[in-house]
């Protein structure tokens, strides 16, 4: 009975924490945290298998997901960082993705939840300092465990429940309400506009209610279609709480490229365009007008 005399510690990973980057035995962390609706049955598809699939990406009948019974989670964080961002971040977080449910909820009944609307969120009495930094937490999960030493400002700002600011230079911030059940999860990507030959490196972190974008050295003259929440990072002091009511952008996702949030109809024009047969659905992307 050797199995049973093992101890939860033994049977957990090693390796590098994305967050304070010490090598350490991992657990798993719920990305986006349990109490905000990350519970029950899930299915995870990796991006390459579906763009290997000769199908558009929503159709995934033939493909064999990771399967998680109560919500996504990584061996990401050591111990003690999944302890206390749970500690300092995540009640505040779940709260803001609730009000920004309900919200949803009732634009839902009014027929208003479709992509390319914008429709009125009201967070009563959030948290936007702690808000933002779970969502920094949550982009340090799906990205690379080397993330964070080349974005040392990001982990004290995780680290440090006090320090207050992002350095608008080196980071924007988005969020915008996901229509739909597809949940998507990109690490750093960069993306060349071969018209223009310019290049945008982003992060995308999509679950429904809500989607997030974190754009690294951002050009404030590409177009941002989302609510710029950095600002939460500047404006509001630790544990300061705050009414706002705006409007946020309803967007699709549909592939698993970043930013990428055309219709299922596009995609599928794009798709007959650029294959050689009707049949072959495989050039269905990546977007060309980022
Ligand atoms: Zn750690």
């Amino acid at each position: 009975m050797a199995r049973a005399q093992l101890s939860p510690m033994s049977k957990m990973q090693v390796g590098k924490c994305r967050v304070c980057g010490r090598i350490r035995e991992l657990s798993r962390e719920h990305v986006p945290p349990q109490a905000a609706f990350n519970k029950g049955l899930r299915r995870l598809y990796v991006g390459e298998q579906v763009l290997r699939n000769n199908s558009l990406p929503w159709k995934l009948d033939e493909l064999k997901p990771t399967t998680y019974q109560n919500g996504i989670k990584f061996p990401t964080l050591c111990v003690q960082c999944n302890g206390d961002t749970a500690n300092w971040y995540v009640k505040q977080f779940a709260y803001f993705i609730t009000e920004a449910r309900n919200s949803a909820i009732i634009a839902a009944e009014k027929k208003l939840l479709s992509p390319g609307a914008s429709v009125p969120l009201c967070f009563r009495e959030i948290h936007p300092l702690e808000v933002l930094k779970e969502v920094v937490t949550m982009f340090a999960s799906v990205n690379h465990p080397d993330f964070f030493d080349r974005n040392s400002r990001l982990r004290d700002f995780v680290l440090n429940p006090l320090l207050m600011g992002l350095p608008a230079e080196s980071y924007r911030i988005g969020a915008y309400i996901a229509e739909g059940k597809i949940s998507k999860y990109n690490g750093v990507q960069s993306i060349f506009h071969l018209s223009t030959g310019s290049a945008r490196t982003v992060s995308e972190l999509t679950a429904p209610p809500l989607g997030f974008v974190l754009e690294l050295n951002p050009d404030y003259s590409t177009h941002f279609p989302y609510w710029d929440i950095t600002f939460f990072a500047s404006s509001f002091h630790p544990g300061q709480a705050a009414n706002i009511s705006i409007n946020v952008p309803v967007i699709e996702n549909n592939t698993p490229f970043p930013l990428d949030h055309r219709s299922r109809l596009d995609v599928s024009l794009q798709a007959m365009r650029n294959s050689s047969s009707p049949f072959d659905s495989r050039g269905f992307g990546p977007p060309r007008n980022l």
